[in-house]
């Protein structure tokens, strides 16, 4: 039988999370102590194991930033609460939050945009956007490769599965929210296959959520509509990259990168921290502004089922900041009441814990828990024809005419030289003099008849560009699915 002692202790490890901390570099330490301090006297049920990251890792040799051991921690515990840190400029350091975000598919990077207004200076008094990004594929899939002399390449990779989770897991974010409208940014004009996949499961999606208002925008223009009336917009979806810079955007027009914390959501693990970096001129000076990292560890709270001190822990941050006490990036005179420093900001916040804003809206996170998506379900396959091959070619030539005398030199039965392109447009047959030619050529060759090509095919292509002197610096095949062509066309084709 157990004794009393160790019921009410095997009581409290019930509730306790146990999560894991990376003070990191420049002003992290700062912020993070500031930052731990709130949400323990809020009583956050917490417990911490610590892990070193980022520069003095970096420094000692280890180009990851990150040790093997601080690995296993964080995939035991699941739950991870990260500073900012400083990634050295060169010698092959990797960005550790790539890494992370990657290793442990935390595919749903969660940035909410709020104005405080009359309290924060802003343009934009009315904000309040949550910007759901892409956050494991995409242009950060990180394969580049040079080719030529002249041109260096970086894949694009977007996949169903990616798609799928990210627009369902903005859907179902803006469902649990009470949110209206679900925005996607694309530039699938120009990108059809990329973002055409995008945008095509965006609209396959959103018609599962009735209730809620869809809309697509492409992207420039979706751009400057938010930077100029971000009122508009509710939670906007997007791929990796345009994710990345417009939640900095997004941020910065709030009234300052300080104040923005972001989750990076799994379905295993979770990441929390703030947008900004390690700020190292600011460092050990006791000025930086912990909110950032603070918006961090309340997302982290709703997430391990503490919504309670996480509505505790805002509310008296809102009220703080209603207050004018301010830290230096957001002070303003006329506006601002006392300028702090990062560990009085913390004091004052833990002063109001109990306390609601009056002016700005108090939040309520009763409604608030960690989203549970359905698996991702592979689809049926289906039916993929060759039909071409894209035969590319290092060639520092400048007349196109003359590289399609060269290359059609390689022809073999049946399969015949339809198009070049150089740098996408199309140069031969009927180029334009004008269309500047770089050494990077895509000759393009189809069967001739509508006959499927073979992979046979395609490598006596290559053994006689071999034999010809040809550099064929690598090759795509072209795929019909279901029938429908499933690649882009040369430019001005
Ligand atoms: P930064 O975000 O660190 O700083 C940009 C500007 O904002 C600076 O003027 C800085 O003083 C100010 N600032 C940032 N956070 C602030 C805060 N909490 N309070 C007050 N002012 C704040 O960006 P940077 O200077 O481009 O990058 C510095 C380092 O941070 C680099 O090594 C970069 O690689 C790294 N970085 C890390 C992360 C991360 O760990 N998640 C993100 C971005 C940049």
């Amino acid at each position: 039988m157990k004794t009393l002692s160790q019921i009410c202790v095997s009581k409290s490890v019930h509730y306790m999370t146990r999560i894991t901390v990376a003070k990191g570099d420049g002003i992290g330490p700062e912020i993070m102590d500031a930052t731990l301090e709130i949400i323990r006297a809020a009583g956050a049920q917490i417990e911490i194991d610590e892990i070193e990251v980022g520069e003095k890792v970096y420094l000692a040799g280890n180009t990851s930033g990150i040790a093997a051991e601080a690995w296993d921690i964080i995939r035991r515990n699941k739950v991870f609460l990260k500073a900012p840190i400083t990634t050295p400029q060169g010698g092959g350091y990797k960005s550790l939050n790539v890494t992370t975000r990657k290793f442990l598919g935390l595919y749903s990077n969660v940035r909410p945009c709020l104005s405080l207004h009359p309290f924060v200076s802003t343009k934009h008094p009315v904000m309040d956007v949550v910007i759901i990004r892409e956050n494991e594929e995409d242009l950060y899939a990180g394969i580049e490769h040079q080719q030529t002399d002249e041109v260096v390449q970086c894949l694009k990779l977007i996949s169903r599965p990616g798609c799928e989770k990210i627009v369902r897991y903005a859907f179902e974010y803006a469902k649990q929210q009470g949110r209206k409208k679900v925005t996607c940014f694309t530039k699938d004009n120009i990108m059809k296959q990329t973002d055409g996949l995008f945008h095509q499961v965006f609209d396959e999606i959103a018609k599962e959520y009735p209730n809620i208002e869809n809309e697509h925008w492409i992207i420039d223009i979706g751009a400057a509509k938010l930077a100029d009336t971000p009122e508009a917009f509710d939670v906007i979806v997007m791929p990796n990259l345009y994710g990345d810079v417009l939640s900095d955007v997004a941020a910065q027009i709030t009234g300052s990168v300080g104040l923005a914390g972001s989750a990076n959501i799994g379905e295993e693990c979770a990441m929390f921290e703030a947008i900004h970096g390690s700020a190292p001129r600011r460092a050990g000076q006791n000025v930086a502004n912990p909110s950032g990292l603070l918006q961090g560890a309340v997302m982290m709270l709703n997430h391990i089922g503490q919504t309670a001190v996480a509505e505790k822990v805002q509310n008296a941050w809102l009220k703080t900041l209603e207050d004018g006490i301010h830290t230096y990036d957001i002070f303003t005179e006329g506006v601002s009441k006392k300028q702090v420093g990062t560990h009085e900001f913390a004091q004052a916040v833990i002063a109001n814990l109990g306390q609601r804003p009056t002016l700005l809206k108090a939040v309520s996170y009763a409604a608030n828990a960690a989203l549970q998506l359905p698996k991702y379900q592979r689809k049926a396959q289906r039916n993929k024809e060759l039909v071409g091959v894209d035969v590319f070619v290092h060639w520092a030539g400048t007349d196109p005419n003359e590289l399609a005398q060269h290359i059609k030199g390689i022809e073999i039965d049946g399969v015949k030289l339809s198009m070049i392109t150089n740098r996408g447009i199309k140069v031969w047959p009927d180029g334009f003099k004008e269309t500047f030619c770089t050494d990077h050529w895509r000759c393009r060759f189809k069967p001739q008849d509508a006959k499927p090509l073979s992979k046979a095919q395609i490598i006596e292509l290559l053994q006689r560009a071999d034999q010809k002197n040809i550099d064929a610096i690598k090759t795509e095949n072209l795929y019909n699915f279901d029938g429908v062509a499933a690649y882009s066309l040369g430019q001005g084709q």
